[in-house]
């Protein structure tokens, strides 16, 4: 039979193919021996892209929720809830659940066109069918609660911590409570999640306009089927649609899509295949488009470039670049310097020491030699430590450090009356000068 118009599925099918995959195997990929994406709560890192950010270095974190938010602000106003339809993980979930478990391999469910009817589990196979189901779905909420938490732990430190899991209790209620979660809420919450409890749903319909592409039923052609409220008899509708109902019994929502645009609906594009069917049959174009109002109304294409789309495109590019921009010029070493209490101390041969305690992290992901000198005063000389020290990849150490006069006349050659003497001390990888920091302090000195 020739076909007449597009159908979604398949492509639907193939994104979440692709979706599925990217997610499973992206905490497996590493970028200099670091995760593309990892927040871990253990290590207080961020790992992004392959570099490493310390809590202390979270200042690219506001460019990324501003780059999540408006990202999900363009994608709304661009095409509705694109993805909840073809992308969210609920969705996929139910697909494998309800069409592929339930429907496909036990036979619960007669047909994946028709979602209105719940399986009978009246009679004692059924039950069974319906166990077994849930069994099924229990096993891959297990793998799906791993791989969610393998963006908080490392997949290999997961399997370690899993392994001996009575010494890492909060991990393995994280576990055992995401799994029942996802095993309950996909197997008898169902679609009811996305109504009711989806955050997303609430704040999508303020960002859609005229222009926004999504679901939509031509009531010009089709004419309308509701009038105040109320479904017409098949004989009272006066246009193409002939109330076949296909549309509304493949609805996984259980909406009419043909009463206009709802806050259930979560563009799964299945009612335009049933349409697609039904009209490519009759050859004639589907009465449920992927499309806008405005482009349905004027007959033209849907507009993406708009004021408020390109908007949200310059908004993203400038939060991206100068997160892109941090994490390039992260430092690879943190470095804190304080003052002990005592002021200072004068020596047996007259000479005067000051104390500092310095916090170090290498927050590079590979170890490095460090050792400090102090910048522009020739008149004070490190005493303690003598010898550089090694930190390992993201460790930290506290170093307390001894500055003292070489001579005490020399000292505070250009500070003779001042008690306080403002210094620069360097700390620096012997093994790479690009890692340094400098730090101001002061050099406490007798009047
Ligand atoms: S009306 Fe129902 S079937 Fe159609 S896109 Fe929305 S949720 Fe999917
Ligand atoms: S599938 Fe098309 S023809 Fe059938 S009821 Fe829905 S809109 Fe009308």
């Amino acid at each position: 039979m020739e076909r007449l118009n597009s159908y979604f599925r398949k492509k639907r099918y193939i994104m979440y193919l692709i979706t599925t995959f990217m997610i499973m195997v992206i905490p497996f990929i590493k970028i200099n021996g670091n995760q593309i994406f990892l927040l871990s709560f253990d290590k207080k890192q961020l790992h992004l892209l392959g570099v490493v950010f310390d809590m202390q270095e979270l200042y690219v974190m506001p460019f990324l929720l501003i780059t999540l938010f408006v990202g999900i602000f363009f994608l709304t106003t661009l095409a509705g809830r694109i993805w909840c339809g073809w992308a969210c993980p609920h969705t996929i979930f139910r697909v494998i659940y309800r069409d592929i478990i339930e429907t496909k391999i036990l036979g619960l469910r007669k047909s994946i066109e028709n979602k209105q009817i719940n399986p009978d589990l009246s009679t004692g196979i059924n039950k069974f069918k319906k166990i077994l189901g849930i069994l099924i779905w229990f096993i891959l909420s297990l793998i799906a609660a791993s791989n969610f938490l393998f963006y908080f732990v490392p997949p290999n430190d997961f399997f370690a911590y899993m392994s001996d899991y009575h010494n890492h209790m909060v991990l393995f209620i994280f576990l055992v409570a995401i799994t029942e979660f996802l095993t309950l809420e996909i197997a008898f919450v169902g679609e009811n999640f996305c109504i009711y409890v989806c955050p997303y749903c609430r704040v999508q319909s303020v960002l859609y306009d005229n222009d926004t592409k999504t679901i939509i039923y031509d009531s010009k052609r089709g004419s309308a089927v509701y009038k105040n409220g109320t479904l017409l008899d098949k004989k009272e509708i006066d246009g193409e649609c002939i109330a076949c109902n296909k549309c509304v019994r493949v609805c996984p929502t259980h909406i009419d899509i043909r009463k206009g645009l709802q806050l259930e609906c979560i563009n799964c594009l299945e009612c335009a295949d049933a349409c697609s069917s039904v009209m490519d049959k009759l050859k004639k174009k589907t009465l449920i488009s992927w499309s806008s109002t405005n482009a349905l109304l004027n007959n033209n294409k849907v507009r993406y470039f708009r004021g408020k789309t390109i908007g949200y495109i310059l908004v993203i590019a400038i939060a991206l670049t100068i997160a892109i921009t941090l994490s390039h010029n992260k430092s690879s070493m943190l470095l804190n310097i304080n003052r002990t209490t005592e002021s200072y101390k004068i020596l047996e041969n007259g000479e005067i020491e000051n104390h500092y305690i310095m916090l170090f992290q290498n927050t590079d992901n590979k170890p490095h030699t460090y050792y400090f000198k102090v910048l522009d005063n020739p008149n004070l000389e490190i005493t303690r430590p003598l010898e550089p020290f090694t930190l390992k990849a993201g460790e930290k150490a506290k170093k307390r450090v001894f500055l003292k006069t070489i001579e005490q006349s020399n000292a505070i050659s250009n500070a003779s009356k001042d008690a306080i003497i403002p210094i620069k001390i360097m700390a620096y990888a012997i093994d790479d000068e690009k890692i340094n920091i400098t730090k101001e302090s002061i050099f406490v000195y007798p009047q």
